[in-house]
């Protein structure tokens, strides 16, 4: 068995890994990462490919699959990507949308388009969806899921091959970071432990508990001053967490939700029995939903102004997390004026990003703002109004939680990957 890294070796990103025998290949992830120009994996060389294993539906692990039916970089025996349903259905609202700003960049650069809409549609109508825990086999491969903590439908890949087990952690968060989740899962017996490492040089996050309360108290504090407070947030993970502290937290001003963030939470509910047992029993004892039950959804343009425009002072929680897609922009161009609102960033901030921007202190930033009929108009903002971070809404495991994971699975060898060379080089 051969072990080969597309990306995601010593970066943050494009996570790929090609596994292959004599007789089969197979592809854990197919990610790209996020940059200008987006980088895609390695495929030179690659032998044609059986099947692809999605470890779940963030675009840095899913995003570049269409590119492997653009490129006809598939065997002529392809058996198809292979994910949890929740895994599916994020992805059905995930990779359109990467493609959409993927035009907008090939545009922009000048660049031919490396795929279209129909590889995308090839590639959800090829994904066979597997639950935790069922085994699978693909030629010389055996498979199972295993619960990653880190989103909805996040699976660990556990791969049995020549007598030989192998154990992927795509990425896992950490018992207590993620109330909704349950913790990531102790796979016994294997050889091979390949360990993510994003927080390889943070020993532990900052307190849960602590990031929520100062949360809250920003958001008093801008209340009171009859401000408007902008949350950007990931469409997947971080903006279900920001929810389930807000719709519980007695605020006193309406708090809405728009975007991406209104379908990807209705599979939150869709798939409940993927969420924690804590959640579950939440459920059973409210009959309510445990996302957006006192949180309201944005409907169009005509609502959107209606907001931005009132004098009431609200919460808008809407994705992208970096400011770089869907509706946040929009927003931050609206609410950046007014010094009595605040624009809190709750997410990892991708270089060169405008949420990066913002969050070292610049304060006139070139917005892509959409439309009504999603056309993106790009726009210089004088940011006047209040910016903050707050961390520890993290959705990754610390170098801590990594280390107890890796204790909990002892294998015989561990291949960081996932991870900046100074947080590999730390762990
Ligand atoms: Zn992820």
């Amino acid at each position: 068995m051969r072990l080969r890294f597309l990306g995601g070796a010593k970066e943050v990103g494009r996570s790929c890994l090609l596994l292959s025998t004599d007789n089969t290949s197979i592809l854990l992830d197919c990610g790209i990462k996020s940059a200008k120009p987006t980088e895609y994996p390695a495929f030179e060389d690659l032998p044609p490919v059986d099947a692809v294993i999605w470890s779940h539906a963030h675009i840095d692990h899913i995003g570049a699959t269409p590119l492997l039916f653009s490129r006809g970089l598939l065997s002529d025996d392809f058996r198809g990507v292979f994910a949890t349903p929740p895994t599916l259905a994020l992805a059905s609202i995930l990779l359109p949308d990467s493609y959409t700003l993927a035009l907008r960049q090939w545009r922009e650069l000048g660049m031919e388009e490396l795929y279209q809409h129909d590889h995308i549609a090839r590639t959800l109508s090829s994904v066979k969806t597997v639950n935790l825990h069922e085994d699978f086999k693909i030629g010389d491969f055996r498979i199972k899921f295993y619960e990653a903590g880190h989103i909805l439908g996040s699976c660990i890949i556990a791969v049995n091959v020549e007598g030989l087990n192998i154990v992927y952690t795509g990425n896992i968060g950490a018992p207590g970071r993620a109330e909704h989740l349950n913790p990531p899962e102790a796979v016994e017996g294997a050889d091979v432990l390949l360990l993510e490492s994003t927080y390889g040089l943070i020993l532990q996050h900052p307190s849960l508990k602590e990031a929520k309360r100062r949360l809250i108290s920003s958001i008093m504090d801008t209340i009171k001053r009859g401000g408007k407070v902008l949350i950007p947030a990931f469409s997947v993970g971080r903006g279900q967490k920001i929810m389930r502290v807000l719709r519980k937290a007695n605020l006193g001003c309406k708090v809405y939700y728009d975007g991406m963030l209104k379908d990807t939470t209705w599979f939150y509910w869709r798939f409940t029995s993927y969420l924690s047992d804590a959640l579950i029993r939440e459920v059973c004892l409210t009959r309510s939903n445990p996302f957006i039950d006192g949180i309201e959804p944005i409907n169009g343009m005509r609502e959107r102004k209606k907001i931005v425009s009132s004098g009431k002072p609200c919460v808008i929680l809407a994705p992208s997390g970096m400011l770089e897609g869907g509706w946040s922009p929009y927003y931050l161009k609206e609410l950046a004026e007014d010094e009595k609102n605040r624009v809190i960033l709750v997410g990892h901030q991708g270089e060169g990003t405008v949420g990066e921007k913002l969050s070292k202190g610049k304060r006139r930033v070139e917005l892509y703002v959409p439309t009504e009929k999603f056309e993106w108009v790009k726009t210089e903002v004088e940011v006047k109004c209040e910016v903050e971070v707050i961390e520890g809404f993290s959705g990754h495991g610390a170098a801590n939680d990594l280390r107890l994971y890796a204790r909990s699975v002892r294998p015989d060898t561990i291949i960081l990957f996932h991870g900046d060379p100074e947080a590999i080089e730390k762990l």
